[in-house]
């Protein structure tokens, strides 16, 4: 059977791992192109305007492959760390597919992936359940959670190291490594998605600076960073963005000059770590300069360009000047 993989939310995160387990389990596996104009304007057709642009994009993308695929593969993914979430938006994706495109519930697979209190079986039974739309043998499933994690591992580890997602899945051609660099903090689906974010990465990059995702800080010294904070927050990927910006204020490489946090304008869970990025970078007594973008539907491209131009600009003046910390009034 043909199954569909949409592009989008948590697909830059999990694509190896999906990919692999239904492959392993004969299954043929289709995925929506890299995102463009058209698949966004599909995602704005039928999404009701209140969701977040990343979630309208995912719409798009599906809309592409509902019609060319058997199945629709969008797991209802509750939870990936145990004691936390990803986010409702992401919750209701297997509904919003249904209602919005009339697709038959028997065409969406939708099987939960939950670990929020049963952490690995948790894990275990949402792959059990999706395996078992295909195969009834309950060893053969396991073998192919354990093919799928394992090549999961390998993409995991080569982003830590620097590739991006967009090299390992579509071939576009790295970057070279510049010596400063800057941490691009945001979701997933929006820093390694390029034409969602107008390109940032290159554009940084031609400004002189690689940037350093939170999928490349040890994930490790980010969950221990993250203690600094009193109480954690519900969502899995805020947390690895304040882990991540804790772990590299703590460590304070050399060749980290500044933050950029790239939000979703409609995002709950990013209004909340905006704010507290904004205090922690507040209290430390070194520069350390931040700039917080946001990216919907709407955003210019021209616009985008000028702010990154004279964050830049900002930073080396206040380098070279030693002046005081970025307050949150002048970051944007
Ligand atoms: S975390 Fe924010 S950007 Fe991501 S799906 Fe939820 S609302 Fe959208």
């Amino acid at each position: 059977m043909k199954i569909g993989i949409p592009r989008g939310l948590l697909f830059y995160r999990f694509y190896y791992l999906w990919k692999t387990f239904l492959e392993e389990l004969g299954q043929e596996v289709v995925i929506s192109p890299p995102t463009n104009k058209p698949i966004i304007q599909r995602g704005l057709t039928y999404a009701v305007e209140e969701i977040c642009f990343p979630a309208k994009v995912f719409l798009g993308h599906t809309h592409y492959l509902k019609d060319k695929v058997d199945l629709l593969f969008i797991p209802r993914v509750v939870s990936f760390h145990k004691g936390e979430y990803t986010c409702p938006k992401i919750l209701g994706l297997p509904d919003m597919v249904r209602n919005l495109f009339h697709v038959p519930a028997e065409r969406v697979i939708d099987d939960e992936i939950n670990m929020r209190e049963r952490d690995q079986v948790g894990w275990r039974q949402g792959f059990l359940s999706i395996g078992k739309r295909f195969v009834a043998n309950e060893r053969r499933i396991a073998r192919a959670l354990r093919e799928a994690e394992e090549a999961h591992r390998r993409y995991r580890q080569q982003v830590r190291k620097g590739v991006l997602p967009e090299v390992m899945i579509d071939g576009v051609h790295p970057l070279p490594p510049r010596p400063e660099k800057v941490l691009l903090l945001g979701h997933t689906y929006l820093i390694n998605e390029s034409f969602i974010n107008m390109n940032i990465i290159s554009k940084v990059h031609d400004m002189g600076f690689s940037v350093i995702t939170p999928d490349m800080v040890d994930p490790r010294k980010a969950r221990h960073a993250l203690r600094e904070i009193p109480k954690a927050s519900f969502w899995t990927f805020s947390n690895e963005i304040m882990g991540s910006t804790l772990a590299i204020l703590r460590d304070r490489p050399p060749e980290v000059k500044g933050l950029i946090h790239l939000v979703s304008f409609e995002c709950g869970p990013d209004s909340l770590v905006g704010e507290v990025l904004g205090r922690l970078l507040k209290r430390e007594k070194d520069l350390f300069p931040y700039l917080r973008l946001e990216i919907d539907e709407h955003t210019g491209e021209a616009g985008l360009v000028t702010r990154l131009e004279a964050f830049v600009d900002m930073m080396q003046w206040r380098y070279a000047n030693r002046e005081s910390n970025v307050s949150p009034s002048c970051s944007s």
